[in-house]
């Protein structure tokens, strides 16, 4: 077998857990981050740190790998095709074109069938009058919002000038769903009708940054299904290679909504490298790398919970039981609102 080297953009949790997990296949990782801190560099073989839209820094990066995923889906469309014209990005940046920005996402899962929440585009004060139907609602910026950045919750019309809304950017009105429950469903594709899926993640968020999942989810076998088959659709209509995240809202009467695709491995997902034979992050490097597919089959149930903040200087030192997994993605800085590990706990 010839080696690989693989390069990654981005040098997080979610870098560092695709070079742990690619250390395990014998592959070669090379991280490239525009923070020189970025922990990745603790994980990856090596590392290269420059601006995104630097093509020095670019071409030393792809001279050095055989092939280039990433961490991270809001990498601009034109760097990743600048990339992919030196060294072939998998998943292939026109599925990033799509997905970076909200309105063309939404737009793409509304023409397979697929439902997501009513949502209209905004470029003023006077279109989200004009769609006072889908307050109370959340504004959410087209491109490069995570975590809960780049929203504006409104609950009333009268409230949108206080909320200082810097029309620069270029929005979406979504409609409030009253949410009985959150779950994702990850799936990574090998190719045509090949892959593998793994069951749905219940989560719950606080301050609308992922806090808690768990497998298995408490929901009924129906939306089990049409979970799962939402996920295969959309990874086959974008003929997607890797691991892929599908974010589902359930309200009250039990309708499924997407929320929103990850072309990524996940944060909900954490909790396979622990439940599962093959976690999320060993299944994209096998599928990327083209090695061979095998079954994923859970071992345990399991629960994550996320440490944000000063959250983790309560696990560095402490004892953990046989059935407790701590990370620690040795982030330099503790900040609120930053993950900065997770506890994965195993259940029967
Ligand atoms: P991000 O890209 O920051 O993850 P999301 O659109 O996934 O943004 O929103 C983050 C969280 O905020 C969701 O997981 C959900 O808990 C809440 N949220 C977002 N949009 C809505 C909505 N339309 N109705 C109800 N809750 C929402
Ligand atoms: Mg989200």
């Amino acid at each position: 077998m010839t080696k690989i080297t693989l390069g990654i953009i981005g040098g997080g949790q979610l870098g560092s857990m695709l070079a742990t997990a690619a250390k395990k296949l014998k592959i070669k990782t090379i991280i490239f981050s525009d923070d020189s801190n970025s922990p990745g560099q603790i994980f990856s073989d090596e590392f290269v740190s420059g601006d995104y839209n630097d093509l020095s820094k670019i071409k030393e990066f792809t001279s050095k790998v055989d092939l280039i995923t990433f961490e991270f889906e809001n990498i601009p469309y034109e760097t990743l095709k600048k990339l992919n014209d030196l060294k072939k990005v998998i998943p292939k940046p026109e599925i990033n074109k799509i997905i970076q920005n909200r309105l063309s996402e939404k737009d793409f899962l509304n023409s397979l069938g697929i439902k997501t929440t009513d949502y209209k585009f905004i470029q003023n004060q006077e279109d989200i009058k004009k769609n006072s139907n889908l307050i109370p609602g959340i504004l959410k910026t087209c491109t490069l919002g995570y975590d809960g950045k780049g929203q504006y919750k409104i609950n009333k019309l009268d409230e949108i000038e206080k909320l200082k809304i810097n029309f620069q950017q270029k929005y979406i009105l979504e409609k409030l769903v009253n949410l009985k429950k959150e779950i994702s469903v990850i799936i990574t594709r090998f190719g045509k009708q090949k892959y593998e899926i793994y069951e749905p993640i219940e989560n719950e968020h606080s301050d609308q940054i992922l806090k808690f999942s768990k497998i298995p989810a408490k929901i009924d076998q129906t939306i089990i299904n049409n979970s799962k088959d939402a996920a295969k659709k959309i990874s086959e209509e974008l003929d997607y290679v890797g691991t892929l995240c599908v974010e589902y809202f359930i309200d009250n009467n039990d309708n499924l909504y997407v929320n929103e695709v990850a072309p990524r491995v996940h944060n909900s997902g954490h909790l396979t490298i622990n439940s599962h034979n093959i976690s999320q992050f060993e299944n994209h490097i096998r599928a990327v790398c083209n090695l061979e597919k095998k079954e994923t089959k859970k071992i345990f149930n399991a629960e994550m919970i996320n440490l944000i903040g000063e959250d983790i200087l309560l696990y560095k030192n402490k004892k953990l039981n046989e059935n407790e997994f701590f990370f620690d993605y040795k982030k330099k800085d503790v900040k609120p609102k930053r993950k900065m590990g997770h506890l994965t706990i195993l259940k029967d």
